[in-house]
């Protein structure tokens, strides 16, 4: 059963087929899966030659390989050319640690067991999509340089999974499996305009097909809800206000005056962002509340009856009795006119968010 054959291995592998001489199975000592003890003992003895061998070749082929034992080969290595682990599996754990990559290809790899990228530096792309992570994997410290895509990546064990002082301007995740439970420590998010905005949105500026608003939505909600369960309400903030902005862009996404005016002004969505930055600005509220309080006031004002040379006194009664109207109506306490009608619709609208956003604050700071 374990006999040598004379045959080439025929696994398909990205840079051609393997052709390497077989071991058993019709699969070389690289491509064979479940070694046997003698079997892992030969390719832990064979392997650092052959690494040196295609490094110096050109491309680092690695796809297919079965690594049966622990891998420390790459600790602290710099690697000179890119290196590619499609559909690689890993029984044990590997040590990236302090590994210098150039261009990396993870698409589809299995880490079967702890995957160390610990101070790792990505100096060109980064692909892990698809990659499976079945056991923990540490990323504190791992640059990503250039665009990382750990899109449909799937992390098993999420809680085990560590990102930690990461700068994540060049990193995806979108479709990533376990998103809301990976734990993200001291990690940097890029910030636009009060909020977290991801790569995913200028790659879908560009065009690109998988990048769209439900989609990037998606990836806002899941990062609020890791932060939400960590009671970060903070940065759990500012992931909300990224999703309802994907959520009010999705409402009419052109450019358009009228696709602006239907985003804005024509939905639900839009005044919410209008009068209180969805719910997360107090500020905002009492600005609007401000602004509604003072239109009102000055337009009874101007309606009041008046003689044509009024004295100082019945201008001040006039205004008086103009604010006092509006008090009444903005806490729903008086309504007679038309406009007493539509200062009480926004005033309603006003207090419940002032409600809300109070909320939050104050959940924030239990
Ligand atoms: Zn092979």
């Amino acid at each position: 059963m374990s006999s040598p054959s004379e045959g080439k291995c025929p696994v398909e592998m990205s840079k051609g087929t393997c052709g390497r001489s077989t071991a058993r199975d019709n699969r070389c000592i690289f491509h064979l899966g479940n070694k046997d003890q003698a079997e892992a003992q030969e390719f832990a003895k064979l392997f650092p030659e052959e690494l040196n061998t295609l490094e110096a070749r050109g491309d680092i082929d690695l796809s297919h390989f079965e690594f049966p034992g622990e891998v420390t080969e790459f600790l602290g290595r710099i690697l000179s050319k890119n290196i590619i682990f499609s559909r690689a599996v890993f029984e044990k754990k590997v040590y990236f640690y302090g590994t210098e990559f150039k261009e990396a290809d993870f698409w589809h790899t299995t880490f079967k067991d702890e995957a160390d990228f610990r101070e790792a530096t990505f100096t060109a792309t980064a692909n892990f999509s698809e990659a499976i992570f079945e056991a923990g994997a540490d990323f504190t410290l791992t640059k990503f340089n250039a665009f990382a895509r750990l899109r449909k990546a799937r992390f098993l064990k999420p809680r085990s999974v560590v990102f930690d002082q990461n700068q994540m301007n060049n990193v995806s995740f979108l479709h990533t499996e376990g998103l809301s439970e990976v734990t993200l420590r001291s990690v940097q998010w890029p910030t636009d305009k009060g909020r977290c905005r991801l790569i995913d949105e200028d790659l879908m500026m560009e065009g690109e097909q998988d990048a769209t608003y439900v989609n990037i939505a998606d990836v806002y909600r899941r990062l609020r809800r890791n932060y939400e369960s960590r009671v970060r309400y903070s940065d759990a903030g500012s992931f909300f206000k990224s999703e309802m902005e994907m959520r009010r862009m999705q409402v009419a996404p052109g450019k358009k005056l009228v696709d602006k005016v239907r985003r804005n002004l024509l939905s639900a969505i839009g005044w919410y962002n209008l009068l209180s930055v969805y719910g997360e600005s107090p500020s905002r509220v009492a600005v609007c509340a401000l602004a509604v309080f003072g239109v009102f006031s000055f337009w009874r004002f101007l309606v009041t009856p008046l003689p044509i040379n009024p004295c100082l006194t019945q201008l001040v009664s006039a205004a008086m009795n103009s604010i006092e109207r509006t008090i009444l109506v903005f806490f729903q306490l008086k309504s007679e006119d038309f406009s007493d009608g539509i200062e009480r619709i926004l005033s309603a609208l006003l207090l419940t968010l002032s409600a809300v956003t109070l909320r939050r604050q104050l959940e924030r700071h239990r």
